[in-house]
């Protein structure tokens, strides 16, 4: 059956429950949630599974074993027996500080918001998982497929904490799609490593003015340690990246802080590069403690690992991708992606409508340029993983941003969501029929010798819930 176009129960599955899901997606936009506190995101998304084919669908709290949790922050829905086993994968967090009505210009609510389009992540994962399992009972093919909708991406832990619960070791493959400005590609991207941690120091209180020699200034020893940083970047390799954000700077000018604190990102291509980057600069933290008399305090909040992006997965769902129908869009939506594109960038909106909005890539190149990273990082030790993306946003968006909120809620989103969630589903589909797809997969994978799991995740970063 390959490529002989869209599998016609996964369209009129489409046909039927479109605008359902559209519905649910909409309804985790307008209650946007933070890292793992996905609690409305989570039962939107079981109540939709429930009644769409998955009956047994359960919410479960990431990282704490599975088993249905009335304050589950994921959700896991399977259907079929037997391998292979497909795995489709969710997203459901929002950002901070990024809540925009979902209109064509900044309308801001105050709050979190979808700045990153997770909801639309939620429904082409739900999409694909009901659409799938519909063809699969209608045409009696064998093989199970899984469903997991994860909490906590934003935070870099909700697939790490689901890896602990073992959500993704029995898969055989698992596919995703994350939106994006740019065009719709499946391409392996380049996703950098992360290792995240906070650093905290405590010193002396006292009155700035009055008797500052007393004091031990904890505020001075962030100052040095983000000083030591900036000298740092100079002699780290050029795919190293560091960003930092003084999460507790004192309470006032005139008291000097006996507590200030500084969280960082320290991000790089591999593994051990980020490793190294990250200890430098916990050396930089300790120097800062001793230049200031103060007590330093260094925990590493997250890891995200070396993504190992499968290329012939990817390539799979290129293929099953050309016979997709491309996204039309209407009169409105363009003026809307017109005047949203405007009323960001202070310009006007470019004429060609290739230049407004995301199409499907013509052209599949074997490695895309990726500077931001994913936790479907922690998925890709355990199984071929393609994280696919692109679409759903107008094109001068930038990303973490509150154009993407407003693009997450629109039809021009939701549009681009159903098209990849078919993706999705006629890429397990024709994988459940052919076997060489999965073999294929696997000889790709096994040929990267990927470090077990607990070799890269060897800190008890695990138990980490708080985010
Ligand atoms: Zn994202």
């Amino acid at each position: 059956m390959k490529n002989s176009g869209l599998n016609k129960w996964i369209a009129e599955w489409y046909e039927k429950y479109g605008d359902e899901l559209n519905e649910m997606a909409h309804d985790i936009w307008a209650h946007p949630e933070l890292g793992l506190k996905t609690y409305h995101a989570a039962e939107a998304a079981l109540q939709f599974a429930r009644t769409h084919g998955f009956p047994d669908a359960v919410k479960t709290k990431a990282g704490q074993g599975f088993g249905f949790c009335e304050t589950g922050n994921a959700v896991i829905a399977t259907y079929g027996s037997g391998k292979p086993v497909i795995g489709i994968i969710g997203e459901l967090d929002a950002l901070p500080g990024l809540g925009n009505e979902d209109v064509d210009h900044k309308a801001p609510i105050e709050g979190p918001g979808q700045g990153c389009g997770h909801n639309l992540i939620a429904g082409a994962c739900m999409g694909a998982a009901c659409a799938l399992r519909y063809a699969m009972e209608k045409e009696g093919v064998s093989g199970t497929l899984k469903m997991v909708e994860c909490p906590g991406e934003e935070v870099g832990r909700g697939k790490a904490l689901l890896a602990k619960d073992g959500a993704f070791k029995d898969m055989d493959i698992a596919i995703m799609w994350h939106p994006g400005s740019g065009e719709f590609s499946t391409e392996p991207q380049h996703p950098l490593t992360v290792m995240a941690g906070t650093f905290e120091f405590h010193g002396k209180s006292a009155h700035a003015a009055g008797a500052p020699w007393n004091g031990r200034s904890a505020l001075d020893a962030v100052q040095l340690m983000n000083m030591g940083s900036e000298f740092l970047r100079e002699h780290v390799k050029t795919e190293c990246r560091m960003h930092y954000q003084i999460t507790n700077g004192g309470s006032a000018p005139n008291i000097v802080p006996d507590y200030a604190s500084v969280k960082y990102f320290c991000r790089a291509l591999h593994n051990d590069v980020v490793k190294d980057l990250y200890e430098r600069v916990v050396r930089n933290a300790e120097g800062a403690a001793h230049m200031t008399d103060t007590k330093l305090d260094a925990n590493l909040i997250f890891i995200i690992p070396y993504f190992y992006e499968n290329k012939p997965l990817c390539k799979h769902l290129d293929a099953v991708s050309r016979v997709i129908p491309e996204i039309e869009y209407t009169p409105e939506e363009i003026q809307w992606a017109k005047n949203l594109t405007t009323a960001y960038t202070g310009e006007p909106a470019p004429e060609k409508l290739e230049d407004l909005l995301p199409f499907s890539k013509k052209e599949y190149e074997e490695w895309g340029v990726g500077t931001t990273c994913t936790d479907t990082a922690d998925i890709s030790y355990f199984c071929p993983t393609a994280h696919i993306h692109g679409g759903g946003e107008i094109k001068a968006a930038p990303g973490h941003h509150w154009t993407v909120t407003a693009c997450s809620g629109s039809t021009i989103g939701m549009k681009a969501m159903q098209r990849a969630g078919k993706v999705l589903a006629q890429g397990g589909l024709e994988a459940l029929y052919d076997q060489s797809v999965i073999d294929e997969c696997w000889k790709y994978f096994k040929s990267l010798n990927i470090p077990s799991y607990d070799e890269v995740y060897s800190l008890p970063i695990h138990d980490i819930q708080e985010a």
